[in-house]
């Protein structure tokens, strides 16, 4: 399988927002289009976007993985760029048709079918900088990715930035291209200095998350993370994670916490990343300053691999499903 990201199905489902109101949802070929030069997003970012997974359990049956908490970010990423967004039902029914459209194309677990719904201002404008796009493209395009971990779990070294901001205050919850513009020079450059895999962002000494992905600290009975205070994104794998941990009978706390206590505690616990992408990755060392400070024993640590297995489990339907995550796939 071609690697993350560059391997698509042949169909997606789209609508187009204009003089109002949005066009019927309609499953179309994946081709290139054609956009103005003058288009709103290509000058003013406006934009968001959505990944979420379609699964295939062993029995056959389908279903996405928490797609109700997608779209509800989606949505207020809408909200925050003053976008026009289809409602949460049209959006449902997007992103089944959209996998029932390719259905046969969705590999076996641990393979999957990453979603990626975008929005973006298609209005012809560079004079609209000032005002939202009055034209809005949606669409629902379909990955079929592998196993994320073809080689193996490898613990991430990853750069602690006391100073960096990922993006502006307020526009951490926004899932959006521009975010992503706002962070890449300092991943770019602590892969290129430090051999770092990721950078996580401590503006002013206060532990956020990586580029990509939300970061949790577990040492004792206790794991750590940042609250939800609109500077990160609200992961659904991170809530995910909490609710196992606390299932599990790991004290959760959601609290800011300083560079100083992190890499304090780290050498006697564990730390990971939580994504879509990649579930949870555990982060064997921090660089800070020009030291190397390693996380446990450098590898995953326990309770990392557990929370790990269980939420796969769920994932891939070979465990039960308490919290009622697994949407499965509606046929309309
Ligand atoms: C997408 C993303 C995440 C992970 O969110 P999930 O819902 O768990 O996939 C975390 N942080 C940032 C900045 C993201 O863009």
């Amino acid at each position: 399988m071609a690697a993350f990201g560059t391997e698509f199905t042949g169909q997606m489902v789209s609508s187009h927002y204009e003089n109002g109101q949005w066009s019927d949802l309609q499953v179309v070929p994946v081709a290139p289009f054609s956009l103005h030069p003058a288009t709103h997003v290509l000058h003013y970012a406006s934009e968001c976007f959505e990944g979420l997974k379609a699964y295939r359990q062993q029995t056959g049956e389908v279903h996405l993985f928490r797609p109700d908490r997608h779209i509800a970010r989606m949505t207020n990423s809408a909200a925050q760029l003053l976008l026009e967004i289809p409602g949460q039902a049209e959006l449902e029914r997007s992103l089944h048709m959209a996998v029932a459209a390719v259905v046969d194309a969705i590999p076996a677990y641990p393979g999957a079918l990453y979603l990626r719904p975008t929005l973006l201002g298609t209005e012809q404008d560079i004079g609209a900088a000032a005002r939202p796009s009055q034209k809005v493209l949606y669409y629902v395009l379909t990955s079929p990715v592998g196993n994320y971990f073809a080689g193996g779990l490898k613990p991430l070294r990853v750069k602690v930035d006391d100073q960096a901001m990922r993006c502006t205050p307020g526009f951490g919850e926004v899932k959006t291209g521009g975010n992503y513009a706002a962070a890449m020079r300092h991943v770019v450059l602590a892969q290129r200095e430090l051999g770092a895999d990721q950078v996580l962002f401590a503006p002013g000494g206060n532990v956020q998350e990586t580029g990509a992905a939300n970061f949790v600290l577990i040492e004792g009975n206790e794991l750590l993370t940042k609250p939800l205070d609109g500077s990160i994104l609200p992961g659904v794998t991170r809530d995910s994670i909490l609710t196992l941990a606390r299932d599990a009978g790991l004290k959760v706390t959601e609290r800011d916490f300083s560079v100083a206590e992190l890499l304090e505690r780290a050498p006697h616990g564990e730390a990971a990343l939580t994504g879509t992408a990649a579930v949870l990755t555990p982060v064997g060392a921090f660089l800070y300053n020009g030291r190397e400070i390693t996380v446990g024993d450098g590898q995953m640590g326990p309770w990392s691999a557990s929370l790990r297995e269980q939420l796969c489990a769920i994932q891939s339907g070979a465990a039960a499903d308490p919290h009622g995550w697994r949407a499965p796939l509606q046929v309309s």
